[in-house]
């Protein structure tokens, strides 16, 4: 039959850090063997990792691509 489950445990989907210190999503520099980062900004390990999705809801990071598209998209009051 075919193979089961492909488990695999490194971090390859789509991750990315968040420095807490920077608050914003930053490059993650393994730390050690364990799964601490660091961040490549300020150098602190204060680093969570996850999904963007996740990392995003979680950590309410500003999304300044999506408001400068919003910011732009204002309604022109013309008429005639
Ligand atoms: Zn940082």
């Amino acid at each position: 039959m075919a193979r089961s489950a492909y488990v695999s445990n490194e971090l390859k989907c789509h991750v990315v850090y968040y420095c807490k210190d920077c608050e914003k999503i930053v490059e993650g520099k393994p730390f050690g063997r364990k799964f601490v980062y660091r961040c490549a900004v300020c150098g602190t390990k204060n680093v969570a990792f996850g999904t963007e999705k996740t990392i995003r809801a979680f950590y309410r990071v500003k999304e300044e691509d999506e408001k400068a598209a919003n910011a732009a998209k204002v309604e022109n009051p013309k008429s005639g």
